[in-house]
């Protein structure tokens, strides 16, 4: 069976712990033998970001720990037993970028990609290799191989002056409280989509849009030309599940990005974003999943209410499922 899921970071990773399990396979780490089922990740890059002269992509990070057993599972982010000696350091130099977290063994994993990068090897090729320590059990693919960087336009708070700030800038050292005017994955329409990509949507046999972020994790991917027309043209049941939860994201601050491009922060309304690929001519879902008392009408597109509360294992696995039942996949 191959499975492909489109993901962002934090949400996007616990999501394929559950999938994994779903599967059979260990839910960190490699199984044991080789397994008939493959689950390979579109994972966004448009968080990714030049930080000290280190090249920083925390959703392939987050997948890539989380998946590979080394994640701070308290955190969500970053690499557990963490330290944060050089931070603190760059701190007392008065360095410019010190809101944004990283610890030292986190940075070990940005100053091999950057060496990589600066000799020349694509994102993904980087991606693979650094996957060979962590073992993540599932293909990680970079959507892309270009750049691509979310940008925010605010009003900066300190001085009222109306810019585009990095996504990650708006995100964690603002906490996304400035209204965001708009939000734009810079360099988005110029990128190609990273190899394997559209090959895999089209293999696949189901496709899973994870609970993700669906305006900066989610849109970032299928803003990449030839995600969209893949997703539309697959053979494949391509199944979403809401990361909205009676009207709120589960964690982290959605709201602000859904606000932003006018989409109500309502299950119905993602749903209705994402759109049916039976009757809209941009539409990707054949089936949409929302949480237990939740409700949602999206015109021609299969809707069912489940738990979806990725509270442990288990019962991600259970959301997995009710995904593969709704795509009308059987797991065998
Ligand atoms: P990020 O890139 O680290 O921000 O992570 P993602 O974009 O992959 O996921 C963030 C989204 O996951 C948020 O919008 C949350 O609402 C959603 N999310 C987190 N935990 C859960 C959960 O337990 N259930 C559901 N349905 N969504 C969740
Ligand atoms: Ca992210």
């Amino acid at each position: 069976m191959k499975v492909v899921a489109v993901v962002g970071g934090v949400g996007g990773a616990r999501f394929l712990l559950g999938v994994k399990h779903l599967l059979g396979l260990p839910a960190v780490g490699e199984p044991p033998e080789p397994s008939a089922h493959e689950i390979t990740a579109i994972v966004n890059t448009a968080d990714d970001m030049w930080l000290h002269g280190l090249r920083v992509c925390p959703d392939l990070d987050s997948c890539m720990y989380t998946l590979g057993g080394g994640i701070d599972t308290e955190r969500g982010w970053g690499r557990a037993a963490e330290t944060w000696t050089v931070g603190a350091e760059l701190a007392a130099y008065g360095t410019e970028g010190t809101w944004f977290n990283l610890g030292d063994r986190d940075i070990a994993t940005h100053l091999v990609r950057t060496r990589m990068m600066r000799a020349g090897y694509d994102l993904s090729d980087i991606t693979a290799a650094l996957c060979q320590r962590w073992k993540p059990g599932v293909r990680l693919l970079p959507m892309t191989d270009d750049r691509v960087e979310t940008h925010v336009v605010i009003d900066e708070p300190e001085t009222g002056e109306r810019k585009a700030v990095h996504f990650q800038e708006w995100w964690v050292r603002y906490r996304a409280e400035p209204h965001a005017e708009s939000i734009v994955p810079v360099g988005a329409d110029e990128a190609t989509a990273g190899p394997g990509v559209v090959e895999a949507i089209a293999e696949a046999d189901i496709v899973l849009i994870a609970p993700s972020n669906p305006v900066v994790s989610i849109g970032s991917v299928l803003a990449v030309p030839g995600v969209r027309s893949a997703l539309r043209k697959t053979e494949a049941p391509v199944i979403g599940l809401s990361p909205i939860v009676r009207d709120k994201a589960v964690r982290g601050m959605a709201e602000a990005c859904l606000t932003a491009i006018g989409v109500p922060t309502t299950a119905e309304a993602v749903g209705r974003h994402y759109g049916s690929r039976a009757c809209s001519d941009q539409g990707i879902l054949d089936g949409w999943l929302v949480h237990s008392g939740d409700a949602a009408d999206v015109p021609n597109v299969a809707v069912r209410a489940v738990p979806l509360m990725m509270s442990d294992v288990d019962a991600t696995a259970a959301m997995a499922r009710a995904a593969f039942d709704l795509g009308g996949v059987d797991i065998g």
